[in-house]
Protein backbone atom coordinates (compact mmCIF):
# COMPACT_ATOMS: atom_id res chain seq x y z
CA UNK A 1 0.00 0.00 0.00
CA UNK A 2 0.84 3.38 -0.81
CA UNK A 3 1.76 5.20 2.80
CA UNK A 4 1.27 8.55 1.11
CA UNK A 5 -2.42 7.09 0.81
CA UNK A 6 -2.80 6.65 4.41
CA UNK A 7 -1.28 10.43 4.94
CA UNK A 8 -3.95 12.13 3.08
CA UNK A 9 -6.46 10.55 5.11
CA UNK A 10 -7.18 12.07 8.56
CA UNK A 11 -8.37 10.26 11.70
CA UNK A 12 -11.23 12.68 11.72
CA UNK A 13 -11.86 11.69 8.00
CA UNK A 14 -11.58 7.96 8.48
CA UNK A 15 -13.97 8.53 11.75
CA UNK A 16 -16.73 9.84 9.46
CA UNK A 17 -16.61 7.09 7.04
CA UNK A 18 -16.61 4.21 9.50
CA UNK A 19 -19.38 6.17 11.71
CA UNK A 20 -21.41 6.89 8.16
CA UNK A 21 -21.11 2.94 7.06
CA UNK A 22 -22.66 2.22 10.55
CA UNK A 23 -25.37 4.26 10.23
CA UNK A 24 -26.44 2.84 6.50
CA UNK A 25 -25.49 -0.68 7.92
CA UNK A 26 -28.17 -0.10 10.65
CA UNK A 27 -30.71 1.60 8.26
CA UNK A 28 -30.42 -0.85 5.64
CA UNK A 29 -29.47 -3.72 7.73
CA UNK A 30 -30.94 -3.12 11.05
CA UNK A 31 -34.48 -1.48 11.84
CA UNK A 32 -35.64 -1.00 8.83
CA UNK A 33 -34.88 -3.53 6.21
CA UNK A 34 -35.22 -6.94 7.58
CA UNK A 35 -36.10 -10.06 5.62
CA UNK A 36 -38.11 -12.22 7.88
CA UNK A 37 -36.57 -15.34 8.20
CA UNK A 38 -40.05 -16.92 7.77
CA UNK A 39 -40.53 -15.12 4.52
CA UNK A 40 -37.32 -16.20 3.33
CA UNK A 41 -37.48 -19.89 4.32
CA UNK A 42 -41.00 -19.51 2.74
CA UNK A 43 -39.60 -18.28 -0.59
CA UNK A 44 -36.83 -20.40 -1.09
CA UNK A 45 -38.37 -23.44 -1.72
CA UNK A 46 -39.57 -21.67 -4.86
CA UNK A 47 -37.56 -22.38 -7.83
CA UNK A 48 -38.61 -19.60 -9.79
CA UNK A 49 -37.91 -15.61 -8.32
CA UNK A 50 -41.86 -14.60 -6.84
CA UNK A 51 -42.99 -11.95 -8.20
CA UNK A 52 -43.86 -9.17 -5.47
CA UNK A 53 -47.12 -10.83 -4.09
CA UNK A 54 -45.48 -14.16 -3.34
CA UNK A 55 -45.92 -15.02 0.68
CA UNK A 56 -48.43 -12.61 1.52
CA UNK A 57 -49.90 -12.57 4.31
CA UNK A 58 -52.62 -9.99 3.37
CA UNK A 59 -55.93 -11.67 3.52
CA UNK A 60 -57.35 -11.37 -0.45
CA UNK A 61 -60.19 -8.95 -0.92
CA UNK A 62 -63.39 -10.54 -2.30
CA UNK A 63 -63.88 -10.03 -6.16
CA UNK A 64 -65.63 -6.62 -7.04
CA UNK A 65 -65.18 -5.75 -3.47
CA UNK A 66 -63.55 -1.70 -3.33
CA UNK A 67 -59.69 -2.31 -3.50
CA UNK A 68 -58.34 -1.67 -0.20
CA UNK A 69 -56.25 0.80 1.33
CA UNK A 70 -53.48 -2.02 1.51
CA UNK A 71 -51.65 -0.69 4.71
CA UNK A 72 -51.29 1.69 7.39
CA UNK A 73 -49.52 4.29 6.03
CA UNK A 74 -50.05 3.56 2.38
CA UNK A 75 -52.48 4.60 0.04
CA UNK A 76 -54.90 3.44 -2.84
CA UNK A 77 -55.13 4.68 -6.51
CA UNK A 78 -58.21 6.20 -5.24
CA UNK A 79 -57.13 8.11 -2.44
CA UNK A 80 -54.01 9.15 -3.98
CA UNK A 81 -56.14 10.54 -6.99
CA UNK A 82 -58.52 12.07 -4.56
CA UNK A 83 -55.41 14.01 -3.00
CA UNK A 84 -55.01 16.17 -5.95
CA UNK A 85 -54.25 13.43 -8.86
CA UNK A 86 -56.97 14.45 -11.00
CA UNK A 87 -55.50 14.27 -14.21
CA UNK A 88 -53.95 10.79 -13.26
CA UNK A 89 -57.10 9.67 -11.72
CA UNK A 90 -58.84 10.65 -14.86
CA UNK A 91 -56.44 9.08 -17.08
CA UNK A 92 -56.81 5.57 -14.57
CA UNK A 93 -60.78 5.84 -15.07
CA UNK A 94 -60.15 6.31 -19.08
CA UNK A 95 -57.93 2.66 -19.30
CA UNK A 96 -59.13 0.62 -16.46
CA UNK A 97 -61.31 -1.39 -18.79
CA UNK A 98 -58.60 -1.97 -20.86
CA UNK A 99 -58.80 -5.22 -23.06
CA UNK A 100 -55.75 -4.33 -25.64
CA UNK A 101 -54.34 -7.97 -25.16
CA UNK A 102 -55.19 -10.82 -23.72
CA UNK A 103 -54.42 -10.16 -20.20
CA UNK A 104 -57.13 -8.16 -19.79
CA UNK A 105 -59.51 -10.63 -20.30
CA UNK A 106 -58.04 -12.84 -17.83
CA UNK A 107 -57.19 -10.59 -14.64
CA UNK A 108 -59.09 -10.01 -12.02
CA UNK A 109 -58.66 -6.20 -11.51
CA UNK A 110 -56.52 -3.64 -13.07
CA UNK A 111 -54.06 -2.37 -11.23
CA UNK A 112 -52.87 1.09 -12.13
CA UNK A 113 -50.52 2.06 -9.35
CA UNK A 114 -50.31 4.03 -6.35
CA UNK A 115 -49.07 6.78 -4.49
CA UNK A 116 -48.51 10.77 -5.12
CA UNK A 117 -49.34 11.50 -8.23
CA UNK A 118 -46.78 14.84 -7.87
CA UNK A 119 -44.17 12.54 -6.61
CA UNK A 120 -40.15 12.69 -7.39
CA UNK A 121 -39.28 9.90 -7.02
CA UNK A 122 -41.01 6.88 -9.06
CA UNK A 123 -40.29 3.25 -8.87
CA UNK A 124 -41.58 0.39 -11.69
CA UNK A 125 -42.09 -3.15 -11.35
CA UNK A 126 -43.13 -5.90 -13.71
CA UNK A 127 -46.44 -7.04 -13.56
CA UNK A 128 -48.89 -7.32 -10.53
CA UNK A 129 -48.87 -11.11 -8.59
CA UNK A 130 -51.35 -13.00 -7.43
CA UNK A 131 -52.65 -10.28 -4.97
CA UNK A 132 -51.86 -7.68 -6.58
CA UNK A 133 -54.34 -8.86 -9.03
CA UNK A 134 -57.06 -9.66 -6.35
CA UNK A 135 -56.42 -6.18 -4.73
CA UNK A 136 -55.91 -3.93 -7.15
CA UNK A 137 -52.93 -2.45 -5.65
CA UNK A 138 -49.34 -2.52 -6.38
CA UNK A 139 -46.50 -4.52 -4.56
CA UNK A 140 -48.68 -5.63 -1.74
CA UNK A 141 -46.96 -8.83 -0.70
CA UNK A 142 -43.78 -9.75 1.20
CA UNK A 143 -41.71 -7.86 -1.57
CA UNK A 144 -44.23 -5.37 -1.65
CA UNK A 145 -43.31 -5.05 2.47
CA UNK A 146 -39.85 -4.78 1.78
CA UNK A 147 -40.47 -2.53 -0.68
CA UNK A 148 -41.96 -0.31 1.77
CA UNK A 149 -39.01 -0.24 3.94
CA UNK A 150 -36.86 0.01 1.38
CA UNK A 151 -38.60 3.51 1.11
CA UNK A 152 -38.42 3.66 4.47
CA UNK A 153 -34.51 3.47 4.96
CA UNK A 154 -34.45 6.06 2.08
CA UNK A 155 -36.08 8.78 4.62
CA UNK A 156 -39.66 8.89 2.67
CA UNK A 157 -42.92 7.08 3.15
CA UNK A 158 -44.26 5.13 0.97
CA UNK A 159 -47.07 6.94 0.05
CA UNK A 160 -44.57 9.91 -0.87
CA UNK A 161 -43.77 7.84 -3.80
CA UNK A 162 -45.76 6.68 -6.55
CA UNK A 163 -45.90 3.17 -6.93
CA UNK A 164 -46.65 0.80 -10.34
CA UNK A 165 -45.84 -1.71 -13.00
CA UNK A 166 -44.86 -1.56 -16.56
CA UNK A 167 -48.33 -4.15 -17.00
CA UNK A 168 -51.10 -3.64 -15.41
CA UNK A 169 -52.79 -6.81 -15.47
CA UNK A 170 -51.11 -10.21 -14.40
CA UNK A 171 -49.94 -12.47 -16.23
CA UNK A 172 -51.25 -16.13 -15.64
CA UNK A 173 -49.17 -18.29 -13.63
CA UNK A 174 -46.72 -15.32 -13.07
CA UNK A 175 -44.88 -16.42 -16.34
CA UNK A 176 -42.60 -13.71 -17.65
CA UNK A 177 -44.71 -11.04 -19.89
CA UNK A 178 -44.79 -11.02 -23.63
CA UNK A 179 -43.52 -9.10 -26.10
CA UNK A 180 -46.43 -8.08 -27.62
CA UNK A 181 -48.16 -7.31 -23.74
CA UNK A 182 -45.51 -4.84 -23.09
CA UNK A 183 -45.82 -3.35 -26.67
CA UNK A 184 -49.38 -2.68 -25.78
CA UNK A 185 -49.42 -1.33 -22.22
CA UNK A 186 -45.84 0.66 -22.20
CA UNK A 187 -47.80 3.96 -23.61
CA UNK A 188 -50.02 4.08 -20.05
CA UNK A 189 -46.72 3.49 -18.41
CA UNK A 190 -45.11 6.21 -20.47
CA UNK A 191 -48.36 8.71 -19.68
CA UNK A 192 -47.97 7.59 -16.00
CA UNK A 193 -44.64 8.83 -16.19
CA UNK A 194 -45.11 11.99 -18.24
CA UNK A 195 -48.12 13.11 -15.76
CA UNK A 196 -46.47 12.48 -12.11
CA UNK A 197 -43.04 13.91 -13.93
CA UNK A 198 -40.43 12.38 -11.50
CA UNK A 199 -37.00 13.47 -10.42
CA UNK A 200 -36.23 9.87 -10.46
CA UNK A 201 -37.28 6.59 -11.62
CA UNK A 202 -36.08 3.47 -10.18
CA UNK A 203 -36.53 0.80 -11.95
CA UNK A 204 -37.01 -2.39 -9.90
CA UNK A 205 -35.72 -5.50 -11.98
CA UNK A 206 -34.00 -6.63 -14.89
CA UNK A 207 -37.90 -6.65 -16.72
CA UNK A 208 -38.74 -2.75 -15.97
CA UNK A 209 -35.28 -1.93 -16.62
CA UNK A 210 -35.08 -3.95 -20.26
CA UNK A 211 -38.63 -2.38 -21.11
CA UNK A 212 -38.03 1.30 -19.93
CA UNK A 213 -34.49 1.35 -21.53
CA UNK A 214 -35.36 -0.62 -24.52
CA UNK A 215 -32.48 -2.97 -23.59
CA UNK A 216 -31.46 -6.62 -23.67
CA UNK A 217 -28.74 -6.24 -21.30
CA UNK A 218 -28.85 -8.13 -17.73
CA UNK A 219 -29.49 -6.77 -14.68
CA UNK A 220 -25.76 -6.88 -13.36
CA UNK A 221 -24.65 -4.86 -16.75
CA UNK A 222 -27.28 -2.34 -16.50
CA UNK A 223 -26.87 -1.47 -12.52
CA UNK A 224 -24.56 0.98 -11.73
CA UNK A 225 -24.81 3.20 -14.95
CA UNK A 226 -26.15 6.24 -15.66
CA UNK A 227 -29.60 5.85 -17.53
CA UNK A 228 -32.35 8.29 -18.78
CA UNK A 229 -36.04 7.30 -19.93
CA UNK A 230 -37.41 10.56 -22.08
CA UNK A 231 -34.85 12.97 -19.84
CA UNK A 232 -35.50 11.69 -16.20
CA UNK A 233 -32.75 9.81 -14.27
CA UNK A 234 -32.95 6.27 -14.47
CA UNK A 235 -31.46 3.97 -11.95
CA UNK A 236 -31.52 0.51 -11.97
CA UNK A 237 -31.76 -2.25 -9.25
CA UNK A 238 -32.91 -5.36 -8.01
CA UNK A 239 -36.68 -6.19 -7.58
CA UNK A 240 -37.50 -6.71 -3.69
CA UNK A 241 -38.36 -10.43 -4.45
CA UNK A 242 -34.93 -11.03 -5.57
CA UNK A 243 -33.73 -9.56 -2.25
CA UNK A 244 -35.84 -12.57 -0.41
CA UNK A 245 -34.17 -14.81 -2.44
CA UNK A 246 -31.01 -13.55 -1.85
CA UNK A 247 -30.05 -11.24 1.10
CA UNK A 248 -26.28 -10.71 -0.65
CA UNK A 249 -28.03 -8.12 -2.97
CA UNK A 250 -29.25 -6.10 -0.11
CA UNK A 251 -25.58 -4.54 -0.32
CA UNK A 252 -25.73 -2.97 -3.70
CA UNK A 253 -29.37 -2.22 -3.45
CA UNK A 254 -28.53 -0.26 -0.83
CA UNK A 255 -26.20 1.87 -3.09
CA UNK A 256 -28.65 1.84 -5.49
CA UNK A 257 -31.47 3.48 -3.37
CA UNK A 258 -28.74 5.99 -1.74
CA UNK A 259 -27.73 7.25 -5.44
CA UNK A 260 -31.93 7.40 -5.70
CA UNK A 261 -31.92 9.79 -2.91
CA UNK A 262 -29.18 12.29 -3.93
CA UNK A 263 -30.89 12.64 -7.41
CA UNK A 264 -34.06 13.17 -5.37
CA UNK A 265 -31.87 15.89 -2.88
CA UNK A 266 -30.21 17.65 -6.20
CA UNK A 267 -26.67 16.76 -5.28
CA UNK A 268 -26.37 14.47 -8.31
CA UNK A 269 -26.83 14.25 -11.94
S1 LIG B 1 -51.86 -5.53 -19.68
FE1 LIG B 1 -52.08 -3.40 -20.29
S2 LIG B 1 -52.56 -3.49 -22.50
FE2 LIG B 1 -52.96 -5.53 -21.64
S3 LIG B 1 -55.13 -5.47 -21.12
FE3 LIG B 1 -53.98 -4.90 -19.27
S4 LIG B 1 -53.94 -2.65 -19.33
FE4 LIG B 1 -54.51 -3.36 -21.39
Amino acid sequence: MDSTDDAQVSPHQTLRQVRRALEDLVLFEGRQFIVPDQVSEQIGADPRPPREDASSQQPAPELGAPAPAVAAGRVTSEAASASGGGELASFRQQICECTKCELGHTRQRFVFGSGDPNADILCVGEAPGVDEDRAGEPFVGAAGQLLTKIIEAMGMKREDVFICNVLKCRPPNNRDPLPEEVASCEPYLKEQIRMVAPKVICCLGKFASQALLRSQSSLSRMRGQQHEYEGIPLVVTYHPAALLRNAAYKRDTWEDVKWVRRIYDGVEL
